[in-house]
């Protein structure tokens, strides 16, 4: 009789936090395996350029991904597809279920960051691929020489802002008269010439004259209090991200926004279920601090299976 083979640990979530422990997990000649419901890289892969990344200086997101990817795999982690639905626990092994297969583990590292948060209005369902996007770096090409909308006062929102002026003009929408993106990005905001600034304003719907794709959206400015409808093609919402854990058992805790609690060894309140990344409970959402915790809990995951 063949036995089911065990891992050590499985991560679900190949992120640059998920990729840098299978990185270290695996150089500790651990069993390790690596569930993706996407493409290997994350948030980054949302953005072009990765300029606050140290020893990576303006390097192409994309490519910085991929290098992580390859280097997370080179010592012997496996790395699968693999959408996960659930995880249950019988005595001391891990059951991670995905919509294919399952697999038996003794460790968990959840490390699957967040999912973009929708707006809610009129028109954003109905038209989203058809004018309505969240991901700059992926659907940008399709608004040349179009207008453009971003909503949105955080790094996201900006960045994307910055990033579509190279195919149209772009209005940057926020709800409030500041942001809170860092300065760098405000200054670059400021300086750009075809980016328009309206504060205090939000979008009340989303429009199409023929059904197809859109035409139109109607801003409401709260300060001033008018409504204008605007012709535009693209609408790009980054307006924040929401955690990713429809998966993780119920005794796991989480807080009022939903991430998970950890505490200083990154365990869950579930023993032997770990969390990183922007999953996890904390203000400071960067690739360095996703990658920072994937080196630290490697050695913590390692002690406790040593303890097993
Ligand atoms: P964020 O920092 O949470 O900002 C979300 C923005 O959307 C805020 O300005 C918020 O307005 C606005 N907003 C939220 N709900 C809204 C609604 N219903 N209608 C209109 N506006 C709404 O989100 P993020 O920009 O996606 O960034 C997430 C995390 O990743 C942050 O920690 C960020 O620093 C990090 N990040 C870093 C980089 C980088 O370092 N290059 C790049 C991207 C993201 P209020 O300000 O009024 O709340």
């Amino acid at each position: 009789m063949v036995e089911e083979s065990i891992y050590d640990v499985v991560i679900i979530g190949a992120g640059p936090g998920g990729m840098s422990a299978a990185l270290y997990l695996s150089r500790s000649n651990l069993k390790v395996l690596m569930l993706e419901k996407g493409a290997p890289g994350g948030q980054i892969l949302n953005t072009d350029v990765i300029e606050n990344y140290i020893g990576a200086s303006s390097t192409d997101a994309h490519e910085l991904a991929s290098t992580m990817y390859q280097q997370s795999v080179k010592f012997g982690a496996e790395y699968r597809y693999g959408d996960v639905t659930a995880i249950n626990k019988e005595g001391d092994i891990f059951l991670v279920e995905t919509r294919q297969d399952s697999h038996k583990a003794k460790t968990v590292l959840v490390a699957t960051g967040t999912e973009h948060r929708k707006l809610g209005v009129s028109g954003e369902e109905e038209f989203s691929g058809r004018g309505v996007s969240y991901c700059a770096t992926c659907d940008g090409a399709f608004f040349k020489d179009k207008e453009i909308v971003v909503v949105g006062g955080g790094d996201s929102a900006l960045e994307s802002a910055l990033y579509l002026t190279q195919f149209g003009n772009v209005r940057l929408i926020h709800r409030r008269d500041s942001y809170r993106a860092e300065p760098y990005l405000q200054e670059q905001v400021k300086k750009n010439d075809k980016i328009v600034e309206l504060m205090d304003t939000e979008i009340d719907e989303i429009n199409s004259s023929d059904g197809k794709s859109v035409t139109s959206v109607l801003l409401n400015n709260h300060l001033e209090g008018y409504d204008v409808e605007v012709d535009v093609q693209g609408v790009f919402i980054n307006i924040g991200q929401n955690p990713q854990t429809s998966f993780i058992p119920k005794e796991v805790a989480t807080s009022h926004s939903g991430h998970i609690v950890v505490n200083e060894l990154y365990e869950t309140s579930v023993e032997g279920l770990y969390a990183i990344g922007d999953v996890i409970d904390r203000d400071v959402r960067q690739v360095a601090n996703a990658v920072g915790d994937g080196s630290m809990v490697a050695d913590y995951i390692y002690k406790h299976l040593n303890k097993l």
